[in-house]
């Protein structure tokens, strides 16, 4: 009798071996930094010092979150429950609904989490979250240690935007940069454009064969090269790129529209779309329904011009475009960017102003 429980209970211990080293070798093949690596790490373990964790180990201090005061901050009030943590989840773009009944422990969350992994961009959705739990973290410490207080869209944005720069210099460092052609010698034209309207809009769209999904980027800015806003917004509608990048231009005339911007240059680096809005003809083909939209928002503003922009120059639209592919919903950054847009826009404006 005696044997054949312990011969259970090796059963179980195995297997609960077996199942965690899975869970490990999961968190370690994440495509996220090491220091996010390990706060993972810590959570699953629970020996992250919450003040319930310090308190249950050396009786001293306080169990309470600081934050609200209304529980003991144990790992899983301070990443789900409490009141800020719940507002930093409901403005991020990425929701997991259905684990809902699994917060009130780490571990079986996360390990349902693991099954997103099926999915084409599952693994990409993953990333972003560990990125928010390592973020929130961070802003309970920020609380806790320098009475810093962020709004809760703020730490879900600085997520986003850390994990997307991660991910672009990893790209960087694998991918050998663009030929430097001379496209500094025929921006004239451009540039004088600039100058005769208040906005300028950059277009582009990005699409993600192996995942079938498509996005859409804009960024605006003034015509002395500050930043206004940007968009990233993953997009449903399938179709040639033209059509993207038409449904693209027409976004961002919709988007100008709503903040009562009455002067803009719309740059796109799809040429043979640009063209066909600057010689237009009636025909009946598909992408021409998008075009008419297009001529007729066009007439809204006091001064709409369409112009060619190259790819090598339209950087932070289509880094913001191939953001999108991995966003559920729309995302807008205003007042403040995140480094790489900023850089990215910084590059695309001195091309054509020097
Ligand atoms: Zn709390």
């Amino acid at each position: 009798m005696e044997r054949n429980n312990k011969r259970l209970l090796q059963q179980e211990s195995t297997s609960k071996n077996k199942q965690n080293s899975r869970i490990w070798h999961q968190v370690w093949d994440l495509n996220i930094k090491h220091k996010v690596k390990h706060f993972l790490w810590k959570c699953l373990h629970d020996i992250l010092p919450t003040h319930d964790n310090i308190f249950k180990r050396t009786g001293k201090g306080e169990p309470w979150c600081r934050r609200c005061g209304e529980s003991a901050e144990t790992l899983e009030h301070l990443l789900f429950f409490c009141r800020t943590s719940e507002q930093i989840w409901k403005t991020f773009p990425i929701q997991w609904d259905g684990l809902e009944h699994l917060k009130g422990s780490f571990w079986s969350w996360w390990e349902s989490l693991q099954q997103a992994r099926e999915r084409a961009d599952g693994k990409a959705h993953i990333e972003m979250t560990t990125n928010l739990l390592w973020h929130i973290w961070k802003a309970r410490n920020n609380w806790n240690f320098n009475l810093i207080n962020q709004e809760g869209y703020r730490i879900s944005q600085y997520a986003m935007a850390d994990w997307f720069e991660f991910k672009e210099a990893n790209l960087l460092n694998t991918c050998d940069k663009p030929e430097n052609t001379s496209v500094l010698n025929s921006h004239d034209k451009t540039a004088e454009l600039q100058q005769q309207h208040s906005t300028i809009i950059y277009t582009d769209a990005a699409v993600d064969q192996q995942r079938d999904k498509f996005g859409i980027g804009i960024t605006a800015r003034d015509n002395k090269g500050n930043l206004i806003s940007t968009w990233s917004i993953p997009t449903s509608l399938k179709g040639e790129v033209a059509t993207l990048e038409a449904h693209a231009i027409r976004t961002a005339l919709l988007k100008a529209l709503k903040e009562n911007w009455t002067s803009i240059l719309l740059l796109s680096d799809c040429k043979v779309l640009v063209d066909k809005l600057n010689h237009w003809s009636e025909d009946l083909s598909d992408i021409n329904i998008i075009l008419r939209d297009i001529k007729t928002l066009s007439s809204s503003f006091w001064r709409c011009t369409f112009s060619f922009v190259k790819r090598e120059i339209n950087t932070c639209s289509y880094g913001l475009a191939k953001f999108a592919t991995n966003l559920v919903n729309e995302t807008r950054w205003k007042n403040s960017f995140p480094v790489w847009t900023s850089t990215a826009a910084q590059t695309d404006y001195l091309a054509v102003a020097s």
